[in-house]
């Protein structure tokens, strides 16, 4: 159905544009760099035909495939994002073609002595007999999420070259600096115009979606007084020591390292310290709305108490919401994900639905108006030099795309 190489060769072709996001950056993109690939994918998504092609200021690349069908069916979207992570260096990709996978170690780089194992990555076993893209081993690949791209192009053309499959119309939107976490953030959801949509950004085949971490982060300010260590006796403060009372308050087992699942965490992300100032950074994720709520008040407490054994305010918070579970939003329009649950099973995919620890772009478009489920893109090893993709699950999703399509307009037939 869809032709491998084909798959290969527009992979191949995202892949070796450098399009590495920079958090420090406040512009958009957050790299100028992150246009090359954008107007390139604009040039293809017109020569394949789509419609309303378009690249804004931001670089969001949108499109459409309209209608082929009389009746009334709502308009679905698909999105990707087009950046990599700054996690990694995502220049010079020299992406390795292995065929017919042997479920043996794969040499990623000779000279330095990088292996690919399936001793350490057993999720390869799974792939023997298919075609694998890896790195060389010095960059990411970048199939996060050029993987996701090649899936929705590669849909896209399928479904122009086949007038026979039938669907209502179709949105696309390509987005810079998801991996900084801004990819929604310029998303223009009305004029994208589609009722709902799915980001093409999961890992292994199969996934699907609808349920991430509520997330906030907290700034710790505590302040200490510096006094000669000689004659300190009663007068100095470390403010280092008051930090420790705060972090040792906090449920030790309520970390990253001890969770798993929808347990919820307080993860300290980083200290700087000195006798006169200590900063703790934290981020705080839980799937439960309530729990989520329990724990940035938790820490608003254990401020106020440490704070109270002092003669003066010592020890300061700031707590800002970064994103939210979109179960919440989802929810109410469920049949959205039942379409892709049986998109998958149609072309054999037993679909694996968990919640995500973490977010996705889909989160904040669901709360901008746009309810969004993830969708597996078939990478795994994100953001580092063991990334690989196996070039059968590209083309599954492929095949769940234009499913999706194809199911949502025979679901509104009269
Ligand atoms: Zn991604």
């Amino acid at each position: 159905m869809i032709e491998k190489q084909h798959i290969i060769n527009r992979f191949v072709s995202y892949v070796t544009v450098d399009t590495e996001s920079d958090p420090e950056s406040s512009t958009t993109p957050s790299t100028n760099k992150q246009w090359d690939l954008a107007k390139q994918l604009t040039e293809e998504l017109r020569a394949i035909g789509m419609s309303d092609v378009n690249i804004d200021d931001n670089a969001y690349v949108m499109a459409t495939l309209p209608s082929n069908v009389d009746h009334e069916v709502p308009a679905i979207g698909f999105v990707s994002h087009f950046d990599t992570s700054p996690d990694f260096t995502g220049a010079n990709i020299k992406p390795q073609i292995v065929e017919n996978y042997d479920g043996k170690d794969i040499v990623l780089n000779k000279e330095e002595g990088i292996i690919l194992s399936p001793d350490y990555f057993e999720d390869l076993l799974q792939y023997k007999g298919q075609t694998l893209i890896t790195t060389d081993g010095t960059t990411l690949l970048g199939a996060d999420d050029k993987a996701g791209i090649t899936e929705i192009m590669s849909a896209m053309e399928y479904l122009i070259q086949h007038p026979e499959i039938k669907h209502g119309p179709i949105k696309v939107c390509f987005t810079p600096d998801e991996e900084i976490g801004r990819g929604a953030h310029k998303f223009d959801v009305a004029k994208f115009g589609a009722e709902w949509a799915y980001t093409m950004d999961g890992s292994q085949i199969g996934e699907l979606e609808y349920e991430n971490f509520n997330a906030a982060g907290a700034k710790i300010k505590v302040k200490g007084k510096i006094v000669h260590p000689g004659y300190a006796k009663g007068k100095m403060v470390n403010s280092m020591y008051i930090a420790q009372d705060f972090i040792n308050s906090l449920p030790r087992l309520e970390t990253p390292e001890h969770t798993e699942g929808t347990q919820g965490f307080f993860h300290l992300t980083e200290i700087n310290g000195k006798v006169e100032e200590t900063k703790l950074n934290y981020i705080i994720r839980d799937h439960d709305k309530t729990h989520f709520e329990a724990r940035k008040k938790m820490m608003l407490d254990l401020v106020s108490e440490i704070n109270s054994q002092h003669d003066k305010e010592v020890i300061e918070i700031e707590i800002k919401d970064q994103y939210f579970n979109m179960r919440e939003k989802v929810e109410p329009v469920m049949h959205i994900v039942d379409i892709a649950e049986e998109a998958m099973r149609e072309v054999n995919i037993e679909p694996l639905i968990k919640p995500i620890r973490g977010g996705t772009d889909g989160s904040q478009l669901s709360f901008m108006g746009l309810p969004c489920p993830n969708i597996f893109a078939g990478g795994h090893n994100f953001h580092g030099r063991y990334e690989y993709v196996p070039v059968e699950s590209m083309i599954k999703a492929t095949e769940v795309i234009v499913k999706v399509a194809e199911l949502t307009a025979k679901k509104y037939q009269a």
